[in-house]
């Protein structure tokens, strides 16, 4: 218990979280859950866990690595058989306790959140919500897992189409969203009668290991859900193992493209099915018809939540002329306003980055745009006398194509205006990437609407909005931004497999 006794003593002595309230420990665990026990790593390592915010380390988890996945994905695999024959309405109802206990420890794991991954308090309430909703949405799903009665071309014949689990689901999953993103794969593998071992990421273990507290307590059977956690180097070996291992029928993914592809080519040896959730580079389009003010705020949201450390982040702005200078300058105005600090201080509304490399990501995409001609209108730098991995809201302008901050996903707090004469040039240049996520445009014209949203070549569109995430719609990119889709009823399909009867002689 040395990771919960640490987290309950940093929260004790630090007065800049006593505002938020004492912290529950009742699931906070400092060990992986494999075959519904909690385990250390078999080599007995551990790996440290920081506040971004404070520099300070909250607690150890366990440096699992291929042994200890090995060890999951049999247990996984041993439970499968079990769980695929529980009627879909029990593990419905089982899903929907999972759900119960995770509202009512809502508060709790928004602070284990805020703590690991930086975003401030009502963010993390925010992600909570939203990620717990989906546990919900699948609880009643399970129920809809239907097949379909063919008509048969021949006499004689019936001719029907079942849908079964595919078995065991690996689940690898970014620091992010470090609720949302594993509830979001979990919810659907679980509903389908998939059961799965979870990778969470390095920088964002607890949060994972209080879901996985929490549904053992529901009653969710041992060996449907397992988590292995790791420091970054054994990240690599695991993730082979779990695409690799004959014993897994899938893998889910949600990071960065780069390790996307690499996944994907490991899981082609066993042919394994593959849901990826990658990068984007989302165009936030605003057209001379838009209301400025609602585009203003649309881009606040998609923009700076979560640090702009948000796939579905917008990463160019792209103004049309008549209402370029009026755009920036009420940006700017919002983005002086932005309070920086400590997520656990409940006025913040920016924390920090993650970690040291996406702060030195951040600063490399500034300084080559910077070098490139780019001018700042805002921010353009570090706010140190705040802490290491703070970076002020930065606002950049006079944007060329030869820019990183173009051509590359900048997952941090910076905007990027470029400014456009006509709707086709708007669509060239938000199509002019290969990632194809997320794209939101802000217009009044109905026929406009339509006309761009057809040709945005992206997987999701916000229009005249800028939070668009939701567990009824289908979460996923085209292009190099992803295969496959998370939530809505289209979740379910990725951890089933259709199986065709052919009933003859009748
Ligand atoms: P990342 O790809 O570096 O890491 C994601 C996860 O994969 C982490 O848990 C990491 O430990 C693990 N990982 C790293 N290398 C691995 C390997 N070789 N094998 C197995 N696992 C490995 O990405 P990140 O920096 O953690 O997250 C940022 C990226 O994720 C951004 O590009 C962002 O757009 C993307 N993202 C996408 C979505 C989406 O839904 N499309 C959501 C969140 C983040």
């Amino acid at each position: 218990m040395s990771c919960v006794l640490q987290l309950y003593r940093i929260q004790a002595s630090s007065s800049r979280f006593s505002n938020c309230g004492r912290m529950s420990i009742s699931f906070l665990h400092n060990k992986g859950f494999i075959n519904g026990s909690w385990v250390d790593a078999k080599s007995g390592k551990t790996f440290e866990v920081k506040n971004p915010a404070t520099g300070e380390v909250i607690g150890l988890a366990p440096d699992m690595d291929v042994e200890d996945t090995k060890s999951a994905i049999k247990a996984a695999a041993d439970a499968f058989p079990a769980w695929a024959k529980t009627p879909a309405k029990e593990r419905g109802v089982l899903l929907r306790k999972w759900y119960d206990l995770m509202v009512s420890n809502s508060d709790e794991i928004a602070k284990i959140l805020t703590w690991e991954a930086g975003k401030p308090l009502s963010e993390s309430k925010g992600e909570i919500t939203y990620g717990n909703s989906f546990i919900d949405w699948f609880a009643e799903e399970a129920r809809r897992i239907n097949g379909e009665v063919l008509q048969s071309p021949v006499r004689n014949r019936e001719m029907v189409l079942l849908k079964q689990p595919i078995g065991v689901a690996a689940l690898i999953t970014p620091w992010n969203f470090p609720h949302a993103m594993i509830t979001r794969k979990a919810g659907a593998a679980l509903a389908a009668g998939c059961t799965c071992v979870i990778r969470p990421a390095e920088d964002t273990p607890f949060t994972a290991l209080a879901l996985v507290d929490l549904a053992d307590k529901a009653g969710i059977p041992k060996g449907v859900i397992n988590i292995v956690t790791s420091g970054r180097p054994n990240a690599a070996p695991i993730g082979k193992e779990l695409c690799e291992n004959p014993l897994v029928a899938g893998l889910s993914f949600t990071g960065s493209t780069e390790v996307g592809k690499l996944l994907y080519k490991q899981c082609a040896t066993g042919i394994k099915r593959v849901g990826l959730e990658l990068g984007g580079n989302a165009p936030f389009i605003v057209f001379n018809s838009a209301d400025i003010n609602k585009a203003v705020e649309g881009a606040i949201a998609s923009k700076f939540r979560n640090c702009g450390q948000t796939c579905i982040s917008a990463n160019r702005f792209i103004i049309q002329d008549g209402v370029f200078d009026e755009f920036v300058e009420k940006l700017r105005d919002r983005m002086s306003k932005f309070k920086l600090g400590n997520g656990m201080d409940c006025d913040v509304n920016q924390g920090p980055l993650i970690n040291a490399a996406q702060v030195k990501k951040v600063e490399a995409i500034v300084k080559d745009a910077v070098d490139k001609g780019a001018k700042v209108l805002h921010g353009g730098e570090r706010a140190s006398n705040i802490g290491e991995l703070f970076y002020v809201p930065t606002l950049l302008v006079d944007i060329k194509p030869n820019m990183a901050c173009y051509t590359e996903e900048i997952f941090g707090p910076i905007a990027v205006c470029l400014k456009f004469k006509t709707e086709e040039e708007a669509i060239a240049i938000s199509n002019g990437t290969s990632r194809g996520l997320a794209g939101y445009f802000y217009s009044n014209d109905l026929n406009q609407a339509w006309r761009v949203a057809r040709n945005l070549e992206v997987g999701m569109i916000g229009i005249n909005e800028g939070l668009i995430s939701a567990a009824e719609a289908a979460f996923g990119g085209v292009k190099e931004s992803g295969i496959g889709r998370e939530g809505s009823s289209h979740g379910i399909e990725e951890y089933v497999y259709i199986k065709y009867l052919c009933f003859g002689g009748i």
